[in-house]
């Protein structure tokens, strides 16, 4: 099938593509045959690949069975499995596991459990949650709340609750050392300071990416960050919200981008590389003492109707046995490292980079007008879809965001399966060579 004249589907701004054919792997082809290197895993979603045959089988296993079986009318094996894998991954007391079915439904369900929970114990006047500017947690209405990119948020605001941000702590704007403990502290205190002027008694939750994605593009803690948060958390009693929607499921290098810092949150959530786009799929993993005081007060009142179907979760399961046997955390470690350093390298020959960073195959890099002072790029010049556009024509694909301060800043995520060998990073760093060099010879015309 080639590309309709005429499309009925309804997406974003964004200009139509190729029709896609099949996948494998790490690669894609599109209906005229061209291939193309799936460099961000989608949006970093398929983090083993492609048509895993394994993964395969095991939903067709599970659909010769059941596809759908209502979360109140049937408890199914999938499930049970899939729950017990997750809790047994999540650190300590993290044991009750919530299923949905993607990363913006998951944090819904850990902003009412946290709700529920604050009513719960009698701390009613605990109704805002704290998260960082900027970040990405979501499209409906309560994650947006919580999002912190004013150009996604706008014009909704009237419409939503404002919600308390403080900065993400992007040290290599500030000129300050990520690798030094008071760098981390310095960010991490202005949790405190939020917290203390809003009224610790008024406040729920804090929320924070442990890697950063796409809003802040692969954001790694600077060191004490991680520690000092859970410290302040506990100190108020506010609830600790991982949000691993994106750096969960091994792509840093551990299944949970938190336990690179023994981090040990009250809630997390889990979606995308959780069944690696083989089905919609998410979660929200809750310690036990929450979820027994909001069942022990009435219940939870929230659900989805598809949660925990027997088909995503048999894709789930299959997917985390799947890393485990590959040790592909491991993969997406060692691979990763090398992949970094060969993008440093680029960083070398092109002063247009102004910052490479991330973990595992959670990789990103910055395009700047000027390293020195980090001074971002025009924003005419619309580099971050250029960038894409040309690498797109060049068979591979990358994800790009500007949002640096709002429409300041273009950073480009680096994420390819964590199958992926040296022999894909030696193509993923020629194919962005290549649109580098076009993409300055088109600036300079
Ligand atoms: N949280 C984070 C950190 C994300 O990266 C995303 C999606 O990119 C979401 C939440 C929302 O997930 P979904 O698009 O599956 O609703």
């Amino acid at each position: 099938m080639s590309a309709p004249e005429k499309s009925h589907l309804f997406y974003q701004s964004r200009q139509r593509r190729p029709v896609l054919d099949q996948a494998k792997g790490v690669y894609m082809w599109d209906v005229d045959g061209k291939r193309y290197l799936d460099g961000s895993s989608g949006a970093m979603v398929c983090n083993i690949g492609h048509s895993n045959p394994r993964v395969l089988e095991a939903m067709r296993r599970q659909m010769e069975k059941s596809t759908f079986g209502y979360r109140l009318h049937f408890e199914t094996e999938p499930a049970e499995k899939l729950a017990a894998k997750t809790a047994g991954l999540a650190p300590e007391g993290l044991d009750k596991v919530f299923f949905v079915s993607g990363g913006s439904e998951a944090v819904e369900s850990a902003i009412k459990l946290a709700r529920q929970n604050a009513v719960a114990i009698g701390e009613a006047q605990r109704t805002r949650i704290i998260s960082r500017e900027p970040s990405y947690h979501g499209c409906t209405l309560g994650a947006l709340a919580l999002t912190g990119y004013a150009p996604l948020t706008a014009p909704f605001e009237p419409m939503m609750r404002p919600m308390p941000k403080i900065p993400a702590p992007r040290a290599y704007l500030d000129g300050l050392d990520p690798d030094d403990e008071a760098t981390g502290f310095h960010y991490a205190d202005m949790l405190e300071e939020k917290i203390l002027n809003e009224g610790p008694e008024t406040i729920l939750a804090f929320i924070v990416e442990p890697v950063g994605g796409a809003s802040t593009g692969a954001l790694v803690p600077p060191r004490g960050y991680m520690r000092r948060i859970r410290e302040i958390c506990t100190r108020y009693g506010v609830l600790l919200i991982h949000d691993e929607v994106m750096s969960g499921g091994g792509r840093t290098g551990k299944f949970f981008a938190a336990d690179h810092w023994d981090a040990e949150p009250d809630i997390l959530v889990i979606s995308k590389g959780f069944a690696a786009g083989y089905v919609p799929l998410g979660a929200m993993v809750a310690h036990k003492d929450i979820v027994t005081n909001v069942l022990d007060a009435g219940g939870f009142l929230h659900g989805f109707t598809y949660a925990g179907n027997p088909l995503a979760c048999a894709a789930g399961l299959a997917v985390l046995e799947e890393i485990e046997r590959e040790g592909l955390c491991r993969n997406a470690e060692n691979t990763g490292a090398l992949l970094k350093s060969e993008l440093e390298k680029l960083m070398a020959r092109y002063p247009i980079i102004g910052d490479v960073r991330g973990k595992g195959l959670l990789l990103a890099f910055e395009l700047v007008e000027d390293r020195t002072d980090m001074r971002p790029l025009p924003k005419e010049l619309n580099a971050y879809n250029q960038l894409v556009d040309i690498a797109y024509d060049n068979g591979l694909i990358i994800y790009s965001r500007r949002t640096r301060g709002g429409y300041r800043g273009d950073h480009f995520l680096i994420a390819p399966p964590m199958t992926s060998t040296p022999d894909h990073v030696a193509e993923i760093i020629e194919g962005l060579d290549l649109s580098l060099r076009q993409f300055l010879d088109r600036m300079s015309q």
